[in-house]
């Protein structure tokens, strides 16, 4: 039973799990769950287990035996921002935009005089399945800038340069981020309990 769906709707993250979950025979949120689940929880972990919960129950009871439910939920805790965007990372701006995000992180970088902070990635990945439930956890550690760097990857990779590099995710080849990244991490462990269904 290695047949996974992905309760998540963003293109971003979808394609990195396609990247990091081959071999799996993968099926997208929409065959699945119609709407929007309300993520309404007060830490990653909560979040990813809402929705992994949201579309599991949403199966049929045939379903639940056949498919198992994975979801990520994850996000950027800036340093300078006392963790801010952290579980609030897609909607940063006040609305659900990539491009608004990043531009709302600079201005408050610079309403503090910074060019840079320290920052984290962190994803926490949540497994529902007939047999039960569990989580991973990722962490990616760098920096961000004020200035968007590189046409690779979503959200704000192109405001982040993980430590040791000195470039943005957005820089980095997409094999590259998928070997270092917070979600690669967090879903490499995962794949070890996949692999005992
Ligand atoms: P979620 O759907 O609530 O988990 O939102 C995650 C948000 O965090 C995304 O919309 C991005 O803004 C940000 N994020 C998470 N992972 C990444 C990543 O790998 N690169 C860039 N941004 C990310």
């Amino acid at each position: 039973m290695k047949r996974i769906i992905i309760a998540s709707s963003n293109e971003g993250k979808i394609n990195e799990f396609k990247a990091l979950l081959k071999g799996f025979e993968l099926f997208s949120l929409a065959e699945f769950y119609k709407g929007e689940i309300e993520e309404n929880g007060s830490s990653f972990r909560e979040n990813a287990l809402i929705k992994a919960r949201a579309v599991y129950e949403n199966l049929n009871e045939k379903q639940r035996k056949e498919f198992i439910v994975l979801s990520d939920d994850s996000g950027l805790c800036v340093e300078a921002l006392n963790g801010r965007p952290g579980i609030f990372s897609a909607r940063f701006s006040g609305q659900k935009s990539d491009e608004a995000n990043r531009k709302k992180l600079i201005f408050e970088l610079n309403s503090l005089n910074l060019n840079k902070s320290k920052a984290y990635f962190k994803c926490v990945i949540a497994l529902r399945s007939f047999y039960g439930e569990c989580f991973t956890n990722g962490v990616l550690r760098g920096f961000v800038i004020d200035k968007e760097l590189g046409e690779n990857g979503f959200g704000y990779d192109s405001l982040f340069i993980p430590r040791t590099y000195d470039k943005t995710l957005a820089q980095l080849s997409p094999e590259l981020k998928n070997n270092i990244s917070h979600r690669a991490k967090a879903l490499k462990l995962m794949k070890r309990i996949l692999k005992l269904f």
